[in-house]
């Protein structure tokens, strides 16, 4: 069976001295990856680590980070990215719920996770009592290597968990094989080659930013430049400076990007295309990127953690014409909308998302409810409204839990946050549903303004009447500074519907 591992085999053969990770001013070829990635793999080895067993990466975006993957994953272990913005409780739960046998971590985080529940702990960078050395472990094993471990059908590639958006973290089982049918995907969506390269600029600890297209690039035998995280200035000079063919940009990214004063002056010529998804983008956006980026095919995109992301993505074709779709299925996968019951309803109605394929991943770690709701008669039930139109082209309109009943009327919370983004003074705008006494439902808006706006609550309710129907149109409208987010960028809704009521 085909480990994800021997990928660097394969690429050290074709081209050893090929820059493939950037990071700041450090470059690493495919040989010294290979290097250290066969003396990390030896060192695992001499701790008792093997198959089957699951190491936690608490780390910003590294070199280490992807040099580490390799070596669990060629002596049959798997790794699990922990988010590095929760806070230790959560951390500790994760851990603890994974059975972890061991942490890599760094520096900042090495006194909030201390007392963590695992054998061995590995530490970037610096020595401290108590802890491994990363560095060391490496030297002690320089020159050895280990051959790929065969792995089984259902070997874990990783561990991981979901965003959290919508309730706690749940982990996801991810096979090789289910990476390999993700890469697979992309490769042929992207025509990825060993030209390409992709800017990570989204937290690895994200399916987000590890395959959109991320791994997917490293497989075609292209590069990646990592960004230590998140930072829109940062990423329109790596664009200039390293001249990426691709990139990862959630809409909240995005938008950051899109706020920047310079940002039709900068040269971005190099990019090739932008995968979106993760979040709805706006259609609003869609017009500002394509100002911004002349060049490029915004493909976006539609995923989850449980597919591996990347399940949908909108052809450079139909950018324009399929405005607001993210697109068609991969190759391999199969999307179908179905009722309640699981069947399938007619082309162009709405119903919950439901796929089907091998990058579809083999069900939650140690939640066997959770799996059995979610993965029905080889269908996985994604909790996603939406509708495929008669190209099959799929329309995601909401997720189930967020959809406003109000009067009986359904309303998808996009279709009214993407007026609001119409309006030249909103930067940010999420909707959900408040209760009430009458209509069970009704639409609440929070709004982030641009600085020095002066529109009014009751300007900007006039301006939805004007576009949208009566029940559609916010009964309240509140401004924030900012819109609370999960770690990685999406908007907790769950939190903006529990903030008091404003009489
Ligand atoms: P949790 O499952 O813990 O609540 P999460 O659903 O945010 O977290 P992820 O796997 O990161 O976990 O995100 C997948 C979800 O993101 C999808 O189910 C969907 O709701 C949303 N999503 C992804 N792409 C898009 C898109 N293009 N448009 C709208 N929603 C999207």
């Amino acid at each position: 069976m085909y480990n994800f591992a021997g990928v660097l085999d394969h690429n050290l053969g074709r081209d050893p001295d090929k820059i493939v990770l950037s990071h700041g001013d450090r470059r690493v070829s495919n040989r010294e990856l290979s290097a250290r990635v066969g003396a990390l793999a030896a060192g695992f080895r001499e701790l008792g680590i093997g198959r089957g067993d699951i190491v936690a990466l608490l780390l910003y975006n590294h070199v280490e980070f992807v040099e580490t993957l390799f070596a669990l994953n060629r002596i049959g272990a798997a790794f699990l990215p922990l988010n590095y913005r929760l806070s230790p409780a959560e951390w500790e739960f994760i851990l603890d719920h994974a059975g972890a046998a061991a942490l890599l971590t760094e520096p900042e985080f090495a006194d909030a996770v201390a007392t963590m529940p695992v054998r061995h702990k590995l530490l970037l960078g610096s020595t401290r009592d108590g802890w491994l050395s990363y560095d060391e472990l490496l030297s002690r094993h320089a020159g050895e290597t280990v051959a790929v471990e065969d792995v089984g059908p259902d070997d874990l590639q990783r561990l991981m968990y979901t965003s959290g958006t919508t309730s706690r973290p749940k982990g996801v089982r991810i096979s090789h094989a289910n990476l390999l049918y993700k890469n697979l995907g992309h490769l042929v969506e992207f025509g990825l080659t060993a030209a390409d390269t992709t800017l990570v600029c989204g937290p690895l600890y994200h399916v987000g930013g590890l395959d959109l297209p991320g791994l997917g690039t490293l497989h075609a035998g292209g590069a990646l430049v990592l960004l230590r995280k998140f930072d829109a200035r940062e990423v329109v000079d790596a664009i200039e400076r390293e001249r990426p063919t691709n990139v990862w940009l959630a809409p909240s990214m995005m938008n950051a990007l899109l706020q920047l004063p310079d940002i039709r002056e900068r040269d971005t010529s190099s990019i090739r295309f932008i995968i979106g998804g993760g979040e709805k983008m706006p259609v609003p956006l869609v017009e500002r990127i394509r100002a911004a980026f002349p060049s490029a095919w915004f493909a976006d995109a539609y995923g989850l953690t449980e597919t591996v992301s990347g399940d949908t993505f909108n052809d450079a074709g139909h950018m324009l014409s399929k405005v607001g779709s993210v697109g068609r299925p991969v190759v391999h996968l199969r999307v179908r909308i179905v009722d309640e019951q699981g069947a399938e309803v007619p082309v162009g109605e709405l119903g919950e998302i439901a796929l089907s394929g091998p990058k579809v991943f083999g069900g939650y770690w140690r939640d066997p409810e959770a799996t059995a709701k979610a993965l029905r008669d080889g269908w996985f039930h994604t909790g996603d409204i939406g509708r495929v139109d008669e190209d099959g082209y799929l329309y995601v309109e909401d997720r189930k839990k967020d959809m406003i009943v109000s009067g009986g009327e359904n309303i998808a919370t996009p279709e009214v946050e993407r007026v609001l983004y119409e309006h030249s003074d909103v930067v940010e705008a999420a909707v959900v549903g408040r209760p009430h006494e009458r209509w069970g439902e009704v639409p609440q808006a929070f709004v982030v303004l641009r600085p020095g706006a002066t529109v009014t609550a009751g300007e900007l309710a006039g301006f939805c009447r004007e576009r949208l129907a009566k029940f559609k149109v916010p009964a309240e409208i509140r401004f924030l500074n900012q819109l609370p987010r999960t770690p990685s960028g999406k908007v907790l809704k769950r939190e903006l519907r529990t903030s008091p009521v404003v009489a």
